[in-house]
């Protein structure tokens, strides 16, 4: 199959629920080709009324925390209703290192062979608004292929989880008992996104430590919440390998789309993620359009040197930028 097709190509197949066309649509998404860009934005445009009838789930936690074990097992028993499910894993450190904090291993082995699931990577490409842009519109597309749980999974070391709360309905923290904040690499702050933090390895000698942390959690979360959602944060423990603690889990998540769903919160959470998405790629497109012209460059780099040297004043200067900028547009 060519690897080009056109929009109504990807359309169909995506709505057929075609895995490889889906696929093929993701990397369009991912392509830095202006022309890609043109035929992806065509497309999300073609799909969205097809959109947002899924649940996304943020998934968070140090490497080794037991993401990926956790995943594979939630999925089997979201599956075993039936439904489908895609799981998109973002690894903040392969744009810059070009390794992977998620290791080249196969991971979610048993998962990834289920025809009602679709994993795949979501590239931190240099495409227009990066990692966010990217998975926002592939779960864009994965829910117009008819996936009704989407699951985008991050390591919870870089910046990469504030922008994945904003792109979910839930998020969920995965912590390692005993192992205390700091050496988790936790970041202040990131617990109190969470709707719920989860204790994993909850099996074997660790499961005396693991309940001892959910008491710990539970108490700081406790104490540290105030909730917009109306929704208090749950500490909650389980073991991929036994496969304990996951009924409760998907049940919470469950209970908690219907909770925020009655309140009004889920579809109002929606709508601003929806505004602040547009702002974000407004911004960017706006910024990344100054950055055009080369003269508009040069003169930012003067600017600075003289607002450094007291020769302008930085109100003047960005004003002077300003309505250059306006000139060079016209000029264009
Ligand atoms: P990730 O880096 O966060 O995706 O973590 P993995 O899922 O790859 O798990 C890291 C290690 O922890 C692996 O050796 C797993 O076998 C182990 N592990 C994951 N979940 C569990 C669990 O529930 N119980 C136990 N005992 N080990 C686990």
């Amino acid at each position: 199959m060519k690897t080009r097709l056109t929009v109504q190509e990807y359309e169909a197949g995506i709505l057929k629920g075609d895995r490889t066309i889906l696929g093929k649509a993701i990397s369009l998404i991912e392509s830095n080709l202006p022309a890609d860009q043109a035929t992806a934005s065509r497309l999300i445009d073609q799909l969205l009324d097809k959109t947002g009838e899924s649940l996304r789930i943020g998934i968070t936690g140090v490497p080794g925390v037991g993401k990926s074990a956790f995943i594979e097992t939630l999925g089997k028993h979201i599956t075993s209703f039936g439904k489908k499910i895609a799981v998109l894993t973002i690894d903040p450190s392969s744009q810059l290192t070009k390794g992977s904090i998620l290791g080249d291993k196969t991971r979610m082995e048993e998962l990834s062979k289920n025809p009602l699931a679709f994993i795949r990577p979501s590239a931190s490409g240099n495409t227009l608004g990066g990692v966010a842009t990217n998975t926002r519109e592939t779960i864009l597309l994965c829910e117009a292929a008819g996936y009704e749980v989407i699951i985008v999974e991050t390591v919870g070391v870089g910046q990469s989880e504030t922008s994945v709360k904003s792109m979910v309905d839930f998020f969920l923290l995965l912590m390692l008992a005993g192992a205390g904040d700091e050496l988790q690499g936790i970041k202040k702050g990131i617990m109190e996104m969470a709707d719920a933090v989860v204790i994993s390895k909850a099996d074997g000698d660790n499961i005396k430590h693991t309940t001892e942390a959910q008491a710990e959690y539970q108490h700081a979360l406790h104490l540290t919440s105030s909730s917009v959602s109306g929704w208090s944060p749950k500490v909650l423990t389980c073991s991929s390998l036994a496969n304990t603690g996951i009924k409760e889990i998907w049940e919470m998540i469950l209970k908690f789309k219907d909770h925020t769903t009655k309140s009004g919160f889920f579809d109002k959470n929606r709508a601003q993620q929806n505004v602040a998405w547009f702002q974000e790629y407004f911004h960017y497109g706006l910024k990344n359009d100054f950055q055009r012209f080369p003269s508009i460059q040069k003169e930012l780099v003067e600017l600075e040197k003289k607002i450094a040297d007291h020769k302008i004043s930085a109100q003047a200067a960005g004003n002077q930028l300003l309505a250059s900028y306006h000139r060079a547009i016209k000029a264009s």
